[in-house]
Formats: structure tokens, sequence, C-alpha cells
């Protein structure tokens, strides 16, 4: 049993539009953009990271937007919401807010005693606001946003499987307990994580596989607080016969990714050393930054990536 992972790190998703996708996360989300570069293995595709005001592990959503992708269909196989927790008594305000600046079908839901507003991004991707009691966790304010109602970082995702059961294995490795069950849901809790605690796996045993496109979620990021801690998960891993990638530097943080029984992409990733490794906080997601392997191209990878307007 791994008692490592602490949590989500982050989520990564797939869009149409980079500007749109922009003002989606800062403007009608309120999350501070923490860094723009670029997809370290298609370096003529933006990767948009958005958070709290560091970039706090667990409160992370990045995108790859990928100008010319096709939608996705949602499906088994895939992260099917990924749930950001705001304060007690904040859904009301997200309601109004979310419905005043055009966005449709919210949904709200009661599940496992929590309040959802369930809404689709700008690629109909899938995500649920959850009203969460003793969240210590401090929002990025502003875009009207104050503290009492600004998402804190993730509750959690929910996984949608054809069967759950080798998936529910591997999150008993990971440490994850079992905590509830309802219907066709289960759910999952880590101990001692960082906020971002909750992995839901809703069985949808006849629904047809996911093809992945804009609005899906590329992978999906457990934290672990240093390089020792992931290497540890890494060998807990590979004995238990995953397959798992060598350790890949991202600059922000440490990742290694394998792929899950019902089909999806985790990774683990680092703490470590954070989103201020190359720039000022104060200054966070401003400039375009690369890895040093492409800065000698910079010229080229700018007049690829069209601008984005903040
Ligand atoms: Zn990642």
């Amino acid at each position: 049993m791994l008692k490592q992972i602490k949590g989500l790190h982050h989520v990564t998703s797939m869009a149409a539009s980079a500007q749109e996708n922009s003002d989606f996360f800062t403007k009608v989300l309120g999350l501070r953009r923490v860094k723009k570069t670029v997809n370290f293995d298609d370096p003529e595709v933006y990767h948009l990271y958005y958070g709290d005001e560091a970039g706090t592990p667990g409160s992370v959503m990045t995108y790859f937007p990928f100008p010319h992708i096709a939608p996705g269909r949602k499906g088994t196989g895939e992260v099917g919401e990924t749930y950001f927790a705001v304060p007690d008594g904040s859904l009301g305000y997200w309601k109004e807010r979310l419905s005043g600046l055009g966005l449709r079908d919210l949904r709200e839901r009661d599940l496992f005693g929590e309040k959802h507003l369930r809404f689709e991004g700008p690629d109909q991707d899938g995500f649920s606001l959850v009203e969460t009691a003793n969240d210590d966790r401090k929002g990025w304010t502003g875009e009207g946003i104050g503290s009492s109602q600004a998402i804190q970082g993730f509750r959690g995702a929910s996984l949608r499987l054809r069967d759950a059961g080798a998936t529910a294995e591997l999150l008993a490795f990971m440490n994850y307990q079992q905590v509830e069950r309802k219907d066709n849901w289960v759910r999952f809790a880590v101990a001692g994580g960082n906020g971002a605690d909750f992995i839901d796996i809703e069985t949808l045993s006849s629904a047809d596989p996911a093809r992945q496109g804009s609005g899906s979620v590329h992978h999906i990021a457990f934290a672990v607080e240093n390089r020792s801690a992931q290497l540890e998960v890494r060998q807990a891993l590979l004995d238990t016969g995953y397959q798992v990638t060598p350790v890949i530097d991202r600059d922000y943080f440490w990742a290694i990714y394998f792929r899950t029984p019902g089909g999806i992409l985790f990774e683990i990733a680092t703490n470590e050393p954070g989103f201020d490794r190359d720039e000022d906080t104060a200054h966070l997601g401003e400039a375009l930054k690369l890895p040093s392997r492409y800065e000698p191209y910079r010229s080229q990878i700018e007049r690829i990536l069209t601008p984005i307007a903040d």
C-alpha cells in the first residue's frame, strides 16, 4: 500500500481555442492563470495552467488547446467530471453568476451528501462546483468573486468506467479507501490529502467507450511530496505489473505516467519545484515560458502560437 499519494495534483484536458479557454477559466471561474507555456511534447501548442495564487498542487487545471481538434465524445474509460471545492453557502452565487454569463444546462445534484452545481466548459468539459465545509484552502479572488465564493482547489473527480473492479483495486493500492457507495457510484477518499481527496467511480456497464477530443480529460495527476516519494511509488507500481514511464522533467514538477485498467491515463507528479521556479509569483502566467530546450526556437514558436489577450 502506498502512503505517499496526497490527493490530486492537476487535471489536464484538451480544448479547441486557447483564447476561449483562458477567458473561461480566468474570467468566468476566476482562477489565476499560473503558467503560459507550451506542450513539452508538441511545442506548437500551448499548455495553460490555472489554479490558486501559487498554483498549489490540488488546485491546478491545465489545458492543451489544439486549434483543429475534433470534439470528444463522452463515454467510459475517461474522467467524467472534475470537481472544484467552493465555500459552504456559495452555490447560489455561482448559479447566478454562471447563468448570468450565459452558461446553460446548470444542474444541481446531491452526491454523497454534498451539493453539486454541474456545468460544462467551452468544450462541453464536465465540471461540478461542490460546497465544502471545513476546507481552509484560500481561493484566488477577483473578477467580482470574493473569498467567500472563490474556488479553493479541486475536491476530486469522477471516473466513468464500464467495470469498476480493477480500477478500484488500483485506487486501494494507492491508499484510497472506499468510503461510500450508492447505486452505480462508489466513492474513494485518501487520508492525509491536500483537499483534492476524492475519486468517485461511476459504473456504466452498457455505455460506449469515450473518444478523446476537445473537452476530454487527457490525464489526471496525483500528488506526491518529492522525487524520492515518486520513485517509491514508481517502483511499487512496476512491482505490481504496471507499465510506468521513466521520470520526466516537466519544469514545474516531475512526472511519471501509467495507463489504468479502465483505460484512463494516470500521472504521479511531485509538489516540487512549483510554478515560481522561473517567474516571480506576482507575475505568474503572464509571459510565455519555454523549457530550456525550446528557448533557441522562441521566435519560431511565438510566430506559430496565436497570442492570448488577457
Ligand atoms: Zn500532467
